[in-house]
């Protein structure tokens, strides 16, 4: 839908790209081996696991 840049107001031209471009709060869930808050579909950061099981060791973490 192309509208000549000068027919669209300063006013709608920046409603239109606050409402494109409002940042939503990334999907949490909480890691089921020690309850800390993870984003979902990553590994858990606190502990190493994902889904239940237990994907890196905290012990072979080099830092
Ligand atoms: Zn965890």
């Amino acid at each position: 839908m192309a509208v000549p840049k000068r027919k669209v107001s300063k006013s709608r031209r920046d409603m239109r790209r606050a409402n494109n471009s409002r940042l939503d709060a990334p999907d949490m869930s909480k890691c089921k081996n020690c309850g800390e808050f993870v984003l979902s579909h990553r590994v858990c950061k606190a502990c190493g696991h994902y889904n239940g099981a237990e994907v890196i060791s905290k012990a072979e973490e080099k830092k």
